[in-house]
């Protein structure tokens, strides 16, 4: 782990200049697989008697890099990078949990994440119990003797709750399971939940990291922190048959949970991370400070002159003086609250359908966290298969817009705003 500070950590973790032929960016290496030096080099790296690199997609020297540093700047004993957001928590769960576990969610997440929780995972076996997160103590009532993971998004979105991350991971250390907290919206330009009790970190790696809306990619930053041998997770104490007997507690100690997602995570679901995009995402990864700080400082100016609007019926933004969640903001993101603003358009569903019409700066699409200024309307969009009562306690309303809130200058997005109001 590094000790130096974010803005360098993002510049340099994890790249020693010297392994790649003084290279100051960081080489794509684009091989799928790595010469031996002989089959007892080779026994060895299988065993894991040496590490080194087999095969691309358990891991790569550019995949590597990027790993390292985003336990850096996470403060994780270790990384793993995953072909995208959704890879990074399907793998992430597959690995930890079996049929007849159980999870408790936060009911504000990404309608993808949702789905797989909602629908995928029971199919299989794996049942999950969706809480109104505001309040922790929702999470200890929702406790069963199966339970074995809680998860978050510290920023929901769209909802753009702010948890109490402190006291949910009170809840989650008495019931000895796992705390997940997915912070691709705040990022860690703004947010470490580590710092408040994550085990896991998930980022898509696609949004605000990556920044620049040409890549997925997705990853499990693991603290380090978990007791894996607290009597519920027997995968990590007894011999692996998945891995000719490995006792992954034993053996690794800490990064027990890092190794396995690599180990049988990656090896067995492949969802491995391209290294080109992994070149893609370490570019963007080097501007993450200023980015966050310039796209958190337009999302509030914009979310004040919505305010004062009269097509708009309601805004929400942490950052915002009127937000239920502006306390819980000020103690956990103090630096700025992202890039995402909610606000509800008078005229509800067919208003908000126009809106988005009619923008020409903000570009109508399905996605966050990028460079350019971004609109959807969630409702008929990202959560159009959710009915009415699941839709509401994502935070998704008829009439709300989400915009992620791009680097364009502020005047020009109000002025598109502005015609895109008279449209309606
Ligand atoms: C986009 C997103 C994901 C999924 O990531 P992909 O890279 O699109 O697979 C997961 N969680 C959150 C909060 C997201 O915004």
């Amino acid at each position: 782990m590094s000790d130096q500070k974010f803005s360098t950590n993002v510049l340099h973790a994890g790249h020693d200049t010297t392994q790649t032929a003084g290279t100051r960016a960081v080489p794509i290496y684009q091989s799928t697989s790595y010469v031996f030096n002989n089959t007892d080099h080779a026994a060895n790296l299988f065993s894991l008697a040496e590490l080194g690199f087999i095969y691309t997609r358990l891991n790569n020297p550019t995949n590597q890099v990027l790993q390292e540093r985003l336990a850096a700047i996470e403060g994780g004993v270790g990384a793993v990078v995953f072909a995208s957001g959704a890879s990074a928590i399907s793998t992430g769960l597959m690995t930890l949990l079996k049929t007849g576990d159980h999870i408790v969610a936060s009911s504000s997440l990404y309608g993808g994440t949702y789905n797989l929780l909602n629908v995928t995972l029971p199919r299989l076996g794996i049942t999950t119990t969706f809480v109104d997160a505001s309040d922790p103590s929702n999470f200890a009532t929702a406790v069963q003797e199966n339970t074995r993971a809680f998860f978050v998004e510290s920023l929901g979105n769209p909802k753009l709750d702010v948890l109490d991350l402190k006291g949910i991971s009170k809840e989650a250390k008495a019931a000895q399971v796992p705390f997940i907290v997915d912070n691709t919206v705040a990022t860690p330009g703004l947010l470490n939940p580590i710092e408040h009790g994550a085990n896991l970190v998930i980022h898509s790696l696609t949004k605000y990291i990556g920044g620049q809306g040409n890549s997925l990619g997705g990853a499990i930053i693991d603290a380090g922190t978990f007791d894996w041998a607290n009597g519920k997770f027997p995968e990590f104490t007894e011999p692996s048959a998945g891995y000719h007997g490995l006792v992954y507690h034993e053996a690794l100690g800490a990064a027990a949970y890092t190794f396995k997602l690599i180990l049988e995570g990656l090896r067995d679901f492949g969802g491995a991370l391209s290294p080109f995009n992994a070149f893609q995402i370490l570019q963007g990864l080097e501007t993450l400070p200023v980015r966050i700080r310039q796209h958190s400082e337009n999302a509030l100016a914009l979310a004040e002159w919505l305010e004062n609007r009269e097509e708009v019926a309601w805004v929400n933004y942490p950052g915002l003086k009127s937000s239920k969640y502006n306390d819980l903001a000020k103690e956990y993101l103090p630096k700025g609250q992202s890039g995402i603003v909610t606000f509800g358009v008078k005229g509800g569903f067919e208003a908000a359908k126009k809106l988005t019409d009619a923008t020409k700066i903000f570009s109508l699409l399905a996605n966050i966290g990028d460079t350019k200024s971004l609109i959807i309307h969630p409702a008929s969009t990202t959560h159009q298969q959710l009915n009415e009562e699941q839709q509401e306690s994502a935070g998704v309303t008829q009439d709300l817009i989400r915009l992620s809130v791009g680097l364009e200058d502020i005047e020009d997005l109000k002025a598109d705003l502005t015609q895109a109001f008279a449209a309606i």
